[in-house]
C-alpha cells in the first residue's frame, strides 16, 4: 500500500487568516533547505526535569507547523517562533504526552493573542478529549483560534508547501505516523509504535526518520513501543537515509539506546535533544 502523497489535498485551508509564517519567517529561516525539524520536547510518557514531552517544529519556506503538543511544548515553541507565526498544528494520537498542551495553546491564541485560523489536525479520539477539556463537548466548534480537522489513516493534506500523509502505527489507540514532503525532501515521524509496522509503506525516499525509542532492549515487548534496536530495524527496512531517536522515558540510558540502534541500522544514529534542529 503506497501512501506517498499525491498532492491531492482534501484540505488546503490551513494558514488562511494567518499569513505571518509567510511574511515573517522564523529566525534562522534563511538556513532552511526544504525542511527543518526542531526538537521542542523529546520526553516520552512524562517530561524529564527541565524538559518537555513530545513536540517538534516542522518548518519550510511556507509554513511553521507544530507536530504534537505534549506538556511543556508551548514554552519551547516560543524559543523559536512567535505564536503569531504558527501556521498549523498536527497531533498524532490521543495519549496525553502528545497533545495535552493543546488546550493551553488554545488559551494563548484565542484569549490572549486574538489569533484565528490555526488549523489543527488529529484523530477523532483526540478531538473528543480536546473538546471535553475546553468545554466544547457536544458542539461542532472548538472556536475560531484552532478549527479542527479529523484525520485518519490515508488522510492527505497540504499546509502551504508541506504535503502531509499518514500511516497507522502499532499502538493501542489510533496513532498516525506522518510523512511530510517539501520539494524533493521527505521527513517521517514514527509517533508511538510497537515493532509491527512497516514504514516502507510510505514509499521510498525518506531523508529523515525521527523514531521513538522508548524501551531498553531488555524490555522489548513489554509495552507498545520500540527499543533503539527495533527503531534501527524499522529505519533500515524503510531505507531511511538518516535516523534520529526520540521519546525517551526519563532516566533511561539514551546512549545505550543509540548504540543498539546503530548496530541494527548499520549506520550512524543521532538522538533528539531539546533545541536541536535537523535540516534536510
Ligand atoms: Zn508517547
Ligand atoms: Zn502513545
Amino acid at each position: 500500500m503506497g501512501l506517498a502523497p499525491e498532492g491531492d489535498a482534501e484540505d488546503d485551508h490551513a494558514g488562511e487568516g494567518n499569513n505571518a509564517a509567510r511574511n515573517n519567517k522564523a529566525e534562522g529561516a534563511d538556513d532552511l533547505s526544504n525542511i527543518t525539524v526542531t526538537i521542542l520536547g523529546c520526553s516520552g510518557t512524562y517530561a524529564e526535569a527541565g524538559g518537555a514531552c513530545t513536540g517538534y517544529l516542522v518548518q519550510s519556506e511556507g509554513a511553521n507547523v507544530l507536530l504534537d503538543a505534549g506538556p511543556g511544548v508551548v514554552a519551547q515553541l516560543q524559543q523559536h517562533i512567535a505564536l503569531e507565526e504558527l501556521t498549523a498544528v498536527v497531533t498524532t494520537h490521543c495519549h496525553p504526552d502528545h497533545w495535552a498542551e493543546l488546550p493551553v495553546l488554545r488559551n494563548a491564541l484565542q484569549y490572549c493573542l486574538g489569533i484565528r485560523g490555526v488549523q489543527t489536525y488529529g484523530t477523532a479520539e483526540t478531538e473528543t478529549l480536546f473538546k471535553a477539556i475546553v468545554g466544547a463537548h457536544g458542539t461542532d466548534e472548538l472556536g475560531p483560534a484552532m478549527p479542527w480537522t479529523t484525520i485518519t489513516t490515508g488522510s492527505t493534506f497540504t499546509i502551504a508547501d508541506q504535503r502531509w500523509s499518514f500511516l497507522r502505527t502499532d499502538h493501542p489507540v489510533e496513532t498516525l505516523a506522518p510523512r511530510v514532503d517539501v520539494g524533493d525532501k521527505s521527513f517521517v515521524f514514527s509517533s508511538d509504535t510497537g515493532p509491527d509496522v512497516d514504514f516502507a509503506e510510505f514509499g521510498p525516499g525518506i531523508d529523515l526518520f525521527l523514531c521513538e525509542a522508548s524501551l531498553s532492549v531488555e524490555d522489548e515487548g513489554l509495552a507498545p513501543h520500540v527499543s533503539g534496536r527495533e527503531a534501527g530495524l524499522l529505519a533500515k527496512a524503510a531505507e531511511a537515509q538518516r535516523l534520529v531517536l526520540t521519546h525517551f522515558v526519563p532516566r533511561v540510558d539514551v546512549e545505550a539506546h543509540r548504540e543498539a540502534a546503530e548496530i541494527a541500522y548499520g549506520a550512524r544514529v543521532e538522538v533528539a535533544e531539546i533545541g536541536a534542529a535537523f535540516v534536510i
